[in-house]
């Protein structure tokens, strides 16, 4: 909506250039014909991530030299805009480009990013994250894999859950315990090839919104990963989790973001079309006040997190900052998409209409990456 403030990021000539050759991308890959396909498939084509790493939209971030195009999350947080602004959050980047990749650009060897990189950058490989299981979600710590050094490898025993292009990933950085007895310091992240012995998916995620995006059950049986392919070091891996958590949940804010611009848009139009008692809906002084109330909280959330942008990319992004972000504008997310949605009437419980996917897509966001209720915990600890 054009009331809401740009990021002050925008006004950088290079990142508009960048945000239009990716808009004009999705313009021809994201149509709604192409994103109800996603949503019936439970994923996107493979071949729509090789299509966007020719687009040069993949490991954006990524230096040069492994084949990325060396820039900084400005980019990131553009393209995150342009795929939320046409519900094509489906085609889960963000996560690939701004989540995944940086753990191996940052703490990866030398040969692990030559080796995976490229293909990160060019679509031939998908990257998905494992944390999550069916007992560890918000208390990661209590995870149950485990990866015993064996010689030259690791034998990873275990079971992840809700993992995210975990249908469509070819690696995965995986998180496991080397040393169960040691909590936190006990967590070791590795970097797995799906087409090893012993790595096995489960079935698609039968889920209630977000269908494009392909989520899956992981199981990890004597699979056995070369030492190679540790990522840091021996029971560095909570700590490594930690430090990229604030980039993944302003990644999350900026996708619930998207969707709350694209909910103010489809809705100011609904309502100007929508006649009602002899006139348009707009006219009516509830819809004024609601979505007064609704551009008042988007705009709030916007320019927090243009601030929170500057602070991550001034790498003074804290905990507490980033969970204020990610619990503030996914919650806004919620309330704004509902008053909307209820806008819509009927209508808007229609599939159809696109408030009605919205709806459907943002339930998640006060989930993963966080709950809002470890958000709060996280922000109460800086008082
Ligand atoms: C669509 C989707 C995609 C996902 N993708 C990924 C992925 O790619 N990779 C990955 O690793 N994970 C992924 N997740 C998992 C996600 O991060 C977890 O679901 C999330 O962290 C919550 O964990 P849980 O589901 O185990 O819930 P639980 O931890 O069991 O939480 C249940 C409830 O208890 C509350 N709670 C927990 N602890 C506390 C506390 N200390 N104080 C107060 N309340 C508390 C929670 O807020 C919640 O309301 C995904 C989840 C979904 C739904």
């Amino acid at each position: 909506m054009s009331r809401i403030p740009l990021p002050a990021f925008m006004n950088d000539q290079e990142v508009r250039l960048f945000a239009d050759v990716a808009g004009r991308f999705l313009d021809r890959h994201a149509t709604r014909a192409d994103t109800d396909a996603w949503r019936a498939a439970g994923a996107v084509p493979a071949s729509l991530w090789r299509e966007a790493g020719r687009a040069g939209l993949l490991g954006v971030t990524v230096p040069e030299a492994y084949g990325g195009a060396g820039a900084d999350f400005r980019f990131d947080a553009a393209l995150i805009n342009e795929l939320g602004r046409r519900d094509a959050l489906g085609f889960a980047i963000p996560l690939h480009n701004s989540v995944v990749l940086p753990y191996l650009v940052d703490f990866g060897t030398e040969l692990q990013k030559k080796k995976y990189l490229p293909g990160g950058c060019s679509g031939e490989t998908v990257f998905a994250i494992a944390m999550s299981e069916p007992a560890a979600g918000s208390d990661l710590q209590g995870m149950r894999t485990t990866a015993r050094r064996d010689g030259d490898d690791y034998v990873l025993n275990g079971q992840k859950i809700f993992i995210s292009n975990g249908l469509l990933a070819s690696v995965v950085i995986v998180a496991a315990k080397t040393d169960p007895a040691a909590g936190a310091k006990g967590i070791t992240l590795f970097i797995v090839e799906a087409d090893w012995p012993g790595f096995t998916r489960g079935r698609l995620l039968d889920k209630m919104g977000q269908e494009g995006r392909d989520t899956v059950e992981l199981f990890f049986s004597d699979l056995r990963v070369p030492v190679a392919n540790r990522l840091g070091g021996e029971g560095e891996g909570f700590a490594m989790l930690m430090k990229k958590l604030p980039q993944e949940r302003l990644v999350i804010a900026w996708q619930a973001m998207a969707m709350i611009e694209s909910a103010l848009d489809t809705t100011v139009t609904y309502v100007r079309e929508r006649k009602l008692f002899g006139k348009a809906l707009s006219d009516f002084q509830n819809s004024q006040f609601t979505l007064a109330d609704c551009l008042t909280q988007a705009t709030v959330a916007k320019v927090f997190l243009d601030h929170c942008t500057d602070r991550l990319l001034r790498e003074d992004l804290d905990h507490a900052t980033a969970s204020m972000a990610k619990l503030w504008v996914t919650e806004a997310q919620g309330r704004i998409i509902d008053a909307c949605l209820q806008l819509h009437g009927g209508y808007g419980y229609m599939s159809e209409y696109p408030i009605a996917n919205l709806y459907k897509d943002a339930r998640a966001y006060r989930i993963y990456g966080g709950t809002s209720e470890i958000m709060k915990l996280l922000i109460a600890r800086a008082l």
